[in-house]
């Protein structure tokens, strides 16, 4: 088998279900040294003690000035689902098709990385620059490994190569996500005298929900609209005799280029202000320990772009065209929050996230040959 392919179905066997990484991991950092290059370990903070969950970086120095390449994919998978005809830890061929859980998502993507580096490392004259690998844990969870790195000040590219499991198309724009925590404020009485005294929190919070989803969103060419979603209410008390002087809304809202978290707070108070609620509407982001998922747009001329997709028909013989991607994922904190242009494609299958994941031998072969020759063009 060829190393590509074994590389793949090592890792496929090697189970690195989101919460423990370290073996897939390890295997990778064999992989690297094997090449001659350095693996560093990175863990987040909520790993730093039980060091499970590492991510993996490392740099392959041409020794010429120039640009730098990042190559990165994510080393979790999803946990296994019930109903699988065969074992998930096996990589096994059927038909043409590899099953096995991560055959899909996304270790075939991997292989196709380490082949590329491997490749470079033994012909160190035909690029210039650097190319920089990530390869990242819980990008299934909350993408703690790509926020580790970001923290740790390891991702510093020009272009970026996302190796997700995206092979008819290329990914060059994507949605971005924000939470807010909306309060609204009544006056609590006596149920009993109410609503001569009292106002009701419950109902100001239900008539901002409502005219909260009716707010407009900015339209996009590619990514259509952003939403708004209400996903929690909370307030009130079934055992006490008191009108509810609080209420909570969980607001949700995907964005577009153009919207970003302050413009949609501004547009959270106005409704409020229409409401007659302005001094009785509390809203903040939701705080979290990393930062939201920005939404991006590569422009589909752009270089990185242009070249994948010549570089694509020059291997396969078919055309690339450019897609966007309503959800949010690492790309978003390539692109959004450090603004590195970035493609996401990679070796793709079926059944992602589901029973009987698998992917296609072709299509990692396909892939690695493509992002050599992007490297090739684009680090010269
Ligand atoms: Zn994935």
């Amino acid at each position: 088998m060829e190393r590509i392919l074994q590389r793949w179905y090592d890792m496929i066997a090697i189970k690195s279900v989101n919460g423990r990484e370290v073996d897939m991991a390890d295997y990778l950092a064999r992989q690297l040294e094997q090449m001659g290059l350095e693996p560093h370990y990175s863990y987040f903070p909520e790993d730093a003690a039980a060091r499970e969950r590492p991510s993996l970086w490392t740099v392959l120095d041409s020794g010429r000035p120039g640009r730098t390449m990042l190559l990165i994919g994510h080393i979790d998978t999803v946990d296994v689902t019930a109903g699988w005809d065969t074992d998930p830890f096996v990589p096994t061929e059927i038909d043409g098709r590899v099953y096995g859980r991560g055959a899909m998502d996304m270790k075939g993507g991997l292989a196709a990385l380490l082949e590329t580096l491997e490749y470079f490392c033994a012909h160190r004259e035909a690029f210039s620059g650097r190319i920089l690998a990530c390869f990242v844990a819980d990008e299934e969870g909350l993408s703690k490994g790509t926020y580790q790195l970001v923290a740790e000040d390891v991702i510093h590219a020009d272009y970026a190569i996302m190796a997700e499991c995206r092979y008819e198309s290329v990914a060059v724009g994507f949605r971005g996500r924000y939470s807010f925590d909306v309060t609204v404020h009544g006056k609590s009485a006596h149920a009993s005298h109410y609503p001569a005294e009292g106002e009701n929190a419950l109902i100001s919070g239900g008539r901002l929900a409502a005219a909260i989803e009716a707010l407009p969103t900015l339209p996009h060419p590619h990514l259509g609209h952003g939403t708004w979603c209400i996903r929690y209410i909370e307030g009130g008390n079934a055992g006490t005799l008191i009108v509810p002087d609080r209420c909570y809304l969980f607001v949700d809202r995907y964005v577009v280029p153009g919207e970003t978290e302050e413009s949609c707070m501004e547009q959270i108070r106005a409704a409020a202000a229409e409401l007659g609620l302005a001094d009785k509407v509390e809203v903040r982001l939701r705080p979290r320990s990393s930062p939201y998922m920005r939404s991006f747009a590569l422009a589909e001329d752009h270089p990185l772009v242009t070249v994948l997709q010549e570089k694509f028909a020059a291997v396969t013989g078919g055309t690339l065209p450019c897609s966007y991607d309503p959800s949010v994922c690492d790309s978003n904190i390539l692109a959004g929050l450090l603004g590195i242009p970035t493609v996401t494609f990679g070796p793709s299958g079926g059944n992602m996230h589901g029973d009987n994941e698998y992917g296609y031998a072709w299509q990692v072969m396909n892939c690695a040959e493509v992002y050599k020759q992007m490297v090739e063009a684009l680090l010269r």
